[in-house]
């Protein structure tokens, strides 16, 4: 049925299977109301210019208090003095039978070492190591740039904190035989059943 998968896909079918099937079975998309993404917004954006080397000047005279005490941590951090491979870069890659990819936030590298960054003004997920994001954007790295030196770095730019991942053959092995029982559900999932995680913006159709 599907060709691809991006990483909030398959977040969603872990969920709820009912939610995916509304979402990308039927695509039925549900107004969300979403404050941390707007707020993020703002910072990605910066972010993504200053690594490009582009003039930010006038960005930054328009950033609200809290989003300038954001970019000043976030500026300074080591990681953007690397050299720029790319930034808001869409990724994906053939694993297996399927392609996975996503929208990488950074793609750094120092030497022969490429670091994913990913910023975070909400949480960082609770079990980054093994989260689709993170699975999913090592493997695409590793593969397309032809490299084993790939790292994934969460950072949470609220409580100024990071989460390091780096990809080694035993992550590989367990990410991709992790991404074939999750694609292999999905295929073979009955989407009437009611997994009961409920509520979500779905729910005035789901009953
Ligand atoms: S309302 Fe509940 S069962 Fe229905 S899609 Fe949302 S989480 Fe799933």
């Amino acid at each position: 049925m599907f060709q691809s998968f991006s990483p909030n896909m398959l977040k969603t079918f872990e969920l709820c299977p009912k939610k995916f099937y509304f979402r990308y079975v039927k695509n039925i998309s549900m107004p969300v109301n979403d404050e941390i993404f707007e707020f993020g917004k703002n910072i990605h954006a910066l972010a993504s210019y200053y690594l490009r080397k582009e003039n930010i000047d006038r960005m930054e005279t328009s950033l609200t208090p809290k989003e300038k005490d954001i970019w000043e941590y976030l500026k300074g951090i080591n990681y953007f003095k690397y050299e720029t491979v790319a930034t808001e870069y869409n990724l994906s890659a053939k694993l297996g039978q399927y392609f996975f990819g996503g929208r990488l936030d950074a793609l750094l590298k120092d030497g022969n070492k490429y670091y994913i960054l990913d910023y975070k003004t909400g949480a960082i997920p609770k079990n980054a190591k093994y989260d689709f994001q993170t699975m999913i954007y090592l493997l695409a790295v590793q593969k397309f740039f032809n490299t084993d030196n790939v790292t994934f770095v969460y950072l949470d730019l609220k409580n100024r904190k990071e989460s390091v991942i780096e990809l080694t053959p035993a992550l590989e092995k367990e990410y991709k035989e992790r991404l074939g029982q999750i694609t292999e559900k999905i295929e073979h999932e009955d989407y009437i059943k009611n997994k009961n995680v409920c509520p979500c913006e779905y729910k005035i159709i789901c009953y």
